[in-house]
């Protein structure tokens, strides 16, 4: 995948053990592997892409949900789908309804039980956060000097 090798392969393989998490870690135990970190482009690359990983995973289970709470909402609304139902398939439109509806209620299930699992078993959450407080951190340097003194310190 890489051409580069990792400096340290025992504290590579241990870093790759925990996909490259160290946020878990002791801060005073997690020197050790920020150093590595900091010396090793190889574990420095593999860090960054099992990162957006977790993002791209968290982004993609949120937008599930979002979509599966549109379809129940849209099932309401909907006039259309009666007519393809009772034209095209012949089914009842009762029935056409309600299999729409558990559909709906089934995937909204499965994608917030997903974002869930994305939520708790990646560091995710925690690096999301990270880069929130440094934006939030970036935005508040470039204040005015008027505006800083009015914030809470
Ligand atoms: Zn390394």
């Amino acid at each position: 995948m890489s051409k580069t090798q990792c400096t340290d392969r025992v504290v590579g393989a241990i870093l790759a053990s925990w996909r490259y998490d160290i946020s878990g870690i002791y801060p005073e135990m997690r020197k050790d592997y920020v150093q590595h970190f900091a010396e090793c482009p190889h574990c420095r690359a593999r860090q960054k892409f099992h990162r957006s990983l977790d993002v791209t995973l968290v982004v993609l289970t949120s937008l599930a949900v979002f979509f599966f709470l549109f379809a129940l909402s849209v099932l309401h609304h909907i006039k259309p789908l009666e007519h393809v139902a009772f034209n095209i398939f012949g089914l009842d439109i009762f029935d056409m309804y309600q299999m729409f509806v558990s559909a709906g209620v089934a995937g909204l299930c499965f994608s917030v039980i997903a974002l869930a699992l994305v939520l708790t078993t990646t560091p995710a959450p925690t690096y999301l956060g990270g880069i929130a407080a440094e934006r939030a951190k970036l935005l508040e340097d470039r204040l005015p000097e008027s505006i800083k003194s009015l914030l809470p310190r």
